[in-house]
């Protein structure tokens, strides 16, 4: 009888530049008789393609498609450290001084973050590899066995690359390395897309003061531990692992911050409310299973409920749900239902800032994963943390034309959800709620359970913005085509009545919900 070995670790390895992530990494990766690569290289490769053919460095829309044209090979020792670029080995150009000027450019873009992301991916198909970089903790491998995350202050590490360059530590140049490894730490960290992050569960190293061999030991000893500490994986356990990512189970861990009220200023409170929002876990709780229930008891027994193409919502990974307002019962009929069809994740809304001002209620939505925005502002705070969300693999649930039709129409949606689509790379799936405004009228109190009336909800397939957009759109004119992309979907899952402004883009749609 022939046994399967169990896979391999697959590790996470994310730090700022020249924190060794590439020398430590694939140290410890020959030591541990793993494989290695530094996804810089793609970025890196990419920006050595764009040199070649005078494509700018900022221009997403050339260079996404142009991600196809990169091939890492093995240097025979398990490191992917060949780039092959249109099929010819292109590695020394990588390092050039252009490449480092220009790399941090392209790697700002989210198109072509969003073309390399799966690139990524494939690299760690059959396991037993350690893969560096800045987002691949918190975005390209939120699952992998084990996160390290390698620092050292910015002095030791500008003084290393010094060293190694032979430079005078006094001198011009030595000067000019401090202040281009400044500026890389932060773009990188500042950047709207994937910014460099350490993942709420990373294992911290910081090489600060102790030497190569030393730091090296420290990750080989934490992926030996988590490498036999870890159950071996049989197929359903790491299924389940990839559908139910627990990316903030550390902040998840934290106390709730009781001093919100305490009278701080709007700002500060409002912050905290974010925080909280932030500290809960990405899996479905008693209160999350027993609030939708009752919320499903609530909606059938004023109205009778219908759905269709419910199987369109995507088991696992981040997916943006936007839906049309027409009534305060659509939260009931749409959430209710989605939260029994998504794994076993839970939903995340946002929703507008005044609702967290209504006692126990508030409390209530803060801890049952919707996050405040504040309504007719492009609210900077709630697009980062939707975004965060997303990046982390969670599921949102929008609302894109911000507040509740008056009449049942679709009114002319914000950009907001565009953009948080674009930046993300996130699925939509587009939902269609039809008639619940006949049974809660917008204006009153309560719903009227007579006449008894029957509320449809329609689920479309999901789809990207990439998919949609013309090949050679702008960015600014991306999000005005995106915008109509996602509420023409919208509008092709409902009824004429509630078409409104949008009719025209549903009529361009076919079979929505098949
Ligand atoms: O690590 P290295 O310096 O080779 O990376 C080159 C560039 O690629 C950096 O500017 C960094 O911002 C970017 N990068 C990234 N995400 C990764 C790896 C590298 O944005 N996962």
């Amino acid at each position: 009888m022939t046994t399967t070995p169990t896979p391999r670790i697959v590790v996470a390895l994310d730090g700022p530049a020249s924190s060794g992530k590439s020398s430590v990494g694939a140290a410890a990766a020959a030591r541990l008789g793993l494989r290695f690569v530094d996804t810089g290289i793609f970025y890196r490769a990419l920006t050595a393609l764009a040199l070649r053919e005078g494509v700018a460095p900022d221009d997403g829309v050339a260079l996404a498609p142009m991600a196809a044209r990169v091939a890492l090979g093995d240097d025979g020792s398990g490191v992917l450290s060949r780039v092959l670029l249109d099929g010819r080995d292109a590695t020394d150009e990588l390092r050039s001084d252009a490449v480092d000027a220009a790399v941090s450019t392209v790697a700002r873009i989210p198109e072509v973050r969003a073309a390399l992301l799966q690139r990524q991916r494939d690299l760690t198909a059959g396991g037993g590899i350690i893969v560096a970089g800045r987002d691949i903790g918190t975005v390209v491998l939120p699952d992998a066995g084990l996160k390290l995350f390698l620092d050292a202050s910015v002095e030791e590490r500008a003084n290393r690359r010094i060293a190694q360059r032979g430079l005078d530590p006094q001198g011009e140049e030595a000067a000019l390395v401090r202040e281009q490894l400044g500026a890389r730490d932060a773009q990188d960290r500042g950047r709207e897309v994937a910014p460099l992050v350490a993942a709420a569960d990373a294992v911290h190293v910081n090489s600060d003061g102790i030497g190569f061999d030393a730091t090296v030991d420290q990750v080989v000893a934490a992926v030996t531990k988590a490498e036999s500490s870890s159950v071996p994986a049989p197929e359903s356990a790491s299924a389940k692992a990839e559908r139910s990512p627990r990316p903030e189970r550390a902040e998840r861990a934290e106390k709730p911050d009781r001093s919100d009220a305490t009278g701080d200023e709007p700002g500060a409170k409002r912050n905290r409310k974010l925080e909280i929002a932030m500290r809960m876990d990405n899996h479905r709780t008693w209160l999350t299973t027993g609030f939708s229930f009752l919320c499903r008891c609530f909606a059938r027994a004023v109205c009778s409920v219908q759905f269709e193409g419910l199987d369109n919502l995507p088991k696992d990974g981040p997916a943006i749900i936007a839906i049309n307002h027409i009534s305060s019962l659509d939260a009931l009929v749409a959430g209710a239902w989605i939260n029994e069809h998504i794994g076993d994740r839970r939903m995340h809304w946002l929703g507008k800032r005044s609702l967290f001002d209504i006692p126990v209620f508030g409390w209530m939505i803060a801890y049952g994963g919707v996050h405040p925005v504040d309504r007719g502002n492009a609210d900077v705070e709630a697009y980062r943390l939707a975004s965060r969300l997303l990046k982390a693999g969670f599921v949102l649930i929008v609302y894109p034309e911000g507040t509740r039709s008056p009449d049942g129409a679709l009114q002319e949606a914000k950009d907001g959800v565009a953009m948080l689509a674009m930046g993300t790379g996130a699925p939509i799936v587009p939902v269609g709620v039809n008639d619940a405004d006949l049974v809660w009228r917008k204006g009153r109190a309560l719903p009227s359970p007579f006449p008894r009336r029957k509320v449809t909800v329609r689920f479309g397939k999901p789809f990207t913005v990439a998919e949609v957009l013309p090949k050679d759109v702008d960015r600014k004119s991306a999000k005005g085509l995106a915008t109509r992309a996602i509420m023409g979907r919208i509008a092709a899952l409902l009824d004429p009545r509630h078409r409104g402004i949008y009719a025209d883009d549903a009529a361009a749609q076919d079979t929505p919900t098949a």
